[in-house]
């Protein structure tokens, strides 16, 4: 198995350092390989996503993606600029599910903006369609009105768009992610606007047709607006979340923040040969980078889905998350997730007590056995 790792900039190389550590730390059979992305790429080769990066990607079973993006880089014509690269990695990758599990560790509880006994426990999955809508609808651009409220002014406009196919395939990855969890309820919940928009009545057609196939997950239907609210309102009413680009771009970032801290969630995006990207759910927070506070958990919480999801190594995905609920038990907390009572750690000391955490369990387990 071998494993690409794209640190990219800004906080990018801190955490993913990080997480390696702690991948070293399993002492697993597998490879791993650096490569620059993003800002760090186009510096070094003039290309945020340069063809020894994308090779290395393809050829590998998983991705460890840091973040890319630094405001120096604003001014780059569009295509170079450090955010291509995740878009080039998504579209040559064909990853189109996106997972953000948004879960609130019992320790974290008062991070989260909402009250504690809204999101005490929560854990909710929003699978989100990466690949199509409006996000890469063809044609889109800048044009003089034809028609409209304005004819004869300029106007811009892109197109909303999904094949049965594509619709198809991520309705099959929510249900079987659902089937595949540990919650008494396995319910999908499909987000659309089906309402106002012809394309997501197609959408709600087909997730319906395909729900048929799944008779032991439950399958309701919910419009955006009111899936905005109800995620605010009874978040823990969810459990697995299904939708497209735009919307699930939208919800995943407000779920995100239910659980209080960006730097806690990790994600997974992945193609139709469970090929994957893991990479943190925030970016690379030039305000922090190079101070060493980063929280790196999102990342290493992505490193234990890239050991379940591409990698198929469940225990060890298992002990990555059970090193980290132990290590917030033990009141070590980053900056973001600080509070009165705890313990202030920088990125690395988070980093050596998530590694400390796995090797007790091994001796734990050891002791147990022995
Ligand atoms: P950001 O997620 O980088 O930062 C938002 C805020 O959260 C900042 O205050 C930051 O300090 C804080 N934060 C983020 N991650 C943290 C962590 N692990 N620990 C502690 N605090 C953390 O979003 P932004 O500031 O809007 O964007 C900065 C750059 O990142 C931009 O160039 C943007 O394009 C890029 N970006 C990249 C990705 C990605 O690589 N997938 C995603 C989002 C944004």
């Amino acid at each position: 198995m071998k494993i690409a790792v794209l640190p990219g900039d800004g906080i990018g190389t801190e955490i993913v350092a990080e997480a390696v550590r702690v991948l070293d730390a399993l002492e697993l059979d597998f490879e791993m390989e650096t490569a620059l992305v993003g800002g760090a790429a186009y510096d070094a080769h003039g290309h945020p996503l340069p063809e020894a990066t994308l090779k290395l990607a393809k050829e590998a079973d998983a991705v460890l993606f840091g973040a890319v993006g630094d405001w120096k880089y604003d001014t780059l014509e569009r295509q170079f600029r450090p955010e291509q690269a995740i878009l080039g990695l998504r579209k040559n990758l064909g990853l189109f599910a996106n997972f953000r599990p948004a879960i609130c560790y019992e320790q974290l509880v008062d991070a989260s903006s909402l009250k504690p006994e809204l999101i005490a426990g929560l854990d909710i999955l929003i699978i989100r369609e990466l690949t199509g809508d409006i996000y890469f609808g063809q044609p889109r651009g800048r044009r003089t009105a034809v028609d409209g409220h304005f004819p004869g002014a300029e106007e811009a406009f892109d197109t909303m768009r999904y094949s049965r196919p594509e619709v198809e395939r991520i309705a099959r990855v929510a249900f079987e992610a659902a089937r595949k969890r540990s919650k008494r309820s396995k319910r999908v919940t499909s987000v659309d606007k089906a309402n106002v928009l012809e394309t997501f009545q197609f959408w709600k057609d087909i997730v319906t047709e395909v729900g048929k196939e799944y008779p032991d997950v439950a399958l309701d239907h919910m419009y955006v607006d009111n899936a905005a609210m109800q995620l605010v309102k009874e978040p823990k009413k969810f459990d697995v979340v299904v939708t497209g680009n735009m919307f699930g771009d939208i919800l995943s970032d407000e779920a995100a923040m239910l659980t209080g801290s960006i730097g806690m969630l990790p994600s997974a995006s992945l193609n139709a040969s469970s090929q994957g990207l893991y990479e943190p759910s925030h970016g690379s927070a030039p305000d922090i980078a190079g101070k060493g506070v980063a929280n790196p958990l999102a990342t290493i919480l992505s490193a234990a889905m890239m050991l379940r999801f591409s990698l198929q190594q469940p225990e060890a995905a298992d002990r990555i998350e059970s090193a980290v609920k132990s290590v917030l038990a033990s009141g070590l907390r980053t900056g973001d997730i600080w509070s009165e009572g705890t313990k202030r750690v920088g990125t690395r000391e988070m980093g050596d007590a998530v590694v400390a955490a796995l090797s007790s369990s091994v001796i734990k387990k050891t002791s147990i056995t022995g």
